[in-house]
């Protein structure tokens, strides 16, 4: 069948978040006319209001080496793009078992397998870093890549190597419906009545998309084959002044993490919900009370210094296998092609990166599926500012 003949040549990136920003970027730099259209401002959802953990995948590593493997090299990829979004004076993650001497050797295996490099701590280091924690509870601590990141810097960063290659950027400005002719999208309406027609349109549209512009999903969201939308929920505490300057992660019970940024400290666990409603972000005090609870037994004295103390609750949507739908488990940055679904819609892509940590991957694939699909003899052009290869 001869390809639709498209009005612009404009490829129309729907939210600016990390999975829009990242996209226009390599898009950008690969010499393709990009927009990217934001309904708020740049970052507003999940994008800035996450944990701030540049991941180096140790976490996945025992059970899902692959993506362990690709977080290590997406925060290879981000200390090299941009060193400023990383949290001054925040070292590497330790890691550490409450109960389980024996789980270290399981641990170790796991990341060397993913080739993720880790260090045993010196002995005293665990009580100089982290004063406050009861010792008497920790069978076994090791330090891991993983850091704290400013995820509004690494945003400014984004947006400025998009302008720069020549992209434009519309903040405040909300796409609500697609311009549809039988099944193809020929471009996005903007606002009220604006028309703005394109090639091919990227919904890097997040959670809220679902619930607050259905238009822009009714037609999409319900024919994937293979991938399930699954919206997920966590809850954070931040506790003002902060712990430590050293990030942790304690490995087995729910996963209790500590995040500093600059004077507060910011603790999650590995507890990921399944929701219905991505504008569901009401705090839910049983979730809380785990995080109280692990943090009452580790840092029994904490309590007497913490000044101000703020609970959050976020969602962001994943991409799911259909046989791997289990809440936080497999954050694998995914790109459907709605045209290959049973239902076939042309010229549109949604992205999602599992984890903001996954950008540059998420970029990289985006930038070879497009350019796969354009005929583009331009595919070895251009090495990625965030290229870390010698
Ligand atoms: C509480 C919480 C903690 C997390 N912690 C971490 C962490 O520590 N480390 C990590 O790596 N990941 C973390 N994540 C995951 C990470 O934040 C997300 O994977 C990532 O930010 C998703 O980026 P995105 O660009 O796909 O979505 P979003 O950041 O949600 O961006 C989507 C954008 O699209 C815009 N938009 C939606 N609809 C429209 C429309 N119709 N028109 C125009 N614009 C539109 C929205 O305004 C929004 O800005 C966390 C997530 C949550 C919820």
């Amino acid at each position: 069948m001869p390809r639709p003949t498209h009005s612009s040549e404009r490829i129309v990136i729907v939210g600016g978040g990390f999975a829009g920003l990242s996209a226009a970027a390599r898009l950008a730099e690969a010499g393709l006319p990009v927009t990217v259209i934001e309904s708020s401002k740049l970052g507003y959802a999940a994008s800035t209001q996450n944990q701030g953990w540049l991941h180096s995948g140790a976490w996945f590593a025992r059970t899902h080496p692959q993506l362990a493997g690709l977080c290590y090299n997406s925060l290879l990829q981000t200390l090299e793009f941009c060193p400023e979004c990383i949290e001054p004076g925040v070292g590497g993650m330790i890691y550490g078992s409450l109960k389980d001497p024996s789980s270290q050797e399981d641990w170790t295996r796991a990341w060397d397998t993913a080739g993720i490099p880790y260090q045993q701590l010196l002995s005293g280091e665990l009580n100089w870093n982290l004063p406050q924690l009861r010792h008497d509870n920790v069978a076994w601590t090791t330090r891991l890549p993983d850091r704290s990141f400013r995820p509004d810097v690494l945003l400014s960063q984004l947006a400025a190597t998009a302008r720069n290659a020549g992209a434009e950027i519309r903040p405040n400005t909300v796409v609500t419906g697609l311009m549809m002719e039988d099944r193809s999208v020929e471009g996005v309406v903007v606002g009220a009545n604006e028309e703005l027609p394109a090639r091919l349109v990227i919904l890097a549209t997040g959670a809220f998309s679902v619930t607050r512009f259905p238009q822009l999903y009714q037609a999409i969201a319900t024919e994937q084959s293979d991938y399930r939308l699954v919206c997920l929920k966590t809850h954070l505490r931040a506790i003002t002044p902060g712990l430590s300057a050293d990030p942790f992660c304690i490995l087995d019970g729910v996963g209790l993490n500590h995040i500093p940024h600059h004077e507060t400290s910011v603790f999650g666990t590995s507890r990921w919900e399944i929701v219905s409603n991505a504008d569901n972000n009401q705090i839910e005090e049983p979730e809380v009370a785990i995080i109280e609870r692990q943090l009452g037994q580790l840092f029994p004295n904490m309590s007497d210094k913490a000044v101000t103390v703020h609970d959050w609750a976020g969602t962001t949507i994943q991409a799911m296998h259909v046989q791997q739908i289990q809440p936080g488990d497999a954050p694998l940055p995914t790109i459907i092609d709605h045209s290959r679904e049973p239902h076939g819609i042309e010229n549109i892509l949604s992205i999602f990166p599992g984890r903001a940590t996954l950008w540059a991957h998420l970029a990289e694939q985006l930038r070879t599926t497009v350019l796969e699909r354009f005929g583009s003899r331009r595919m070895d052009a251009s090495k990625p500012p965030w290229d870390v290869t010698v």
